[in-house]
């Protein structure tokens, strides 16, 4: 069963387009979505860098309540499903399925947009200047960090939480590669705990 609850993102991958998989999680025993409506996805891109606040404001004028942001919502979904897919297989071991580069080529297809030099503080940066004409766009940078793991990444550090019953994923970044866990606070002490509470159970004969 899932239901949606007001945005509570988690930014704990090390991976843009897994912590876009991560807007899936478990909660007290209960799969939820943090990704409800159109509204959630723009939130989210902008909590993520991949979309200005003034951007999201523009697509929320333009899409929201219209058949175009439910397109754009559905195949958010479906992207995000893909990516799920890609990451517990790579977690264990196991090849990137076809369907999942399908799923990214056909986002990344989307990508309209110019170059463009840009003042930054230091000097000038070029930047890709999307056309925003079609909400489909919106989706494009999630697929760009999702090429740009498969491309560059190493994807044998792509990892699942070690809680059984936990279904984030991450990369592993740390120098040693033993990651184990989302976050050592939500379940890496819990674990800690639970082994702690067995051997003191084994302890007493219990
Ligand atoms: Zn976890």
């Amino acid at each position: 069963m899932s239901e949606t609850v007001p945005s509570r993102f988690l930014f704990l991958a090390n991976q843009p387009c897994l912590d876009f998989v991560n807007t899936e999680m478990v909660v007290q025993g209960w799969r939820v979505d943090t990704l409800g409506d159109f509204g959630d996805l723009l939130s989210w891109l902008v909590q993520a860098g991949l979309l200005s606040s003034d951007e999201a404001e523009t697509a929320r004028g333009r899409w929201a309540g219209r058949r175009e942001a439910q397109k754009v919502l559905k195949q958010a979904l479906a992207l995000r499903a893909a990516l799920r897919e890609m990451a517990e297989r790579l977690a264990m071991g196991k090849p990137v399925p076809p369907a999942t580069v399908e799923a990214i080529n056909e986002v990344l297809r989307h990508g309209v947009g110019f170059p463009e030099v840009v003042p930054t503080r230091r000097g000038f940066a070029r930047e890709v200047r999307p056309e925003s004409v079609n909400p489909m766009q919106l989706l494009v940078p999630v697929a760009e960090a999702a090429a740009t793991l498969l491309c560059e990444g190493d994807l044998s550090l792509v990892r699942r939480c070690d809680n059984d019953r936990c279904i984030l994923v991450f990369l592993d970044t740390t120098k040693s590669h033993t990651r184990r866990w989302c976050s050592m606070s939500a379940c890496g002490n819990r674990s800690k705990v639970a082994a702690h509470q067995r051997r003191q159970r084994d302890r007493s004969g219990g």
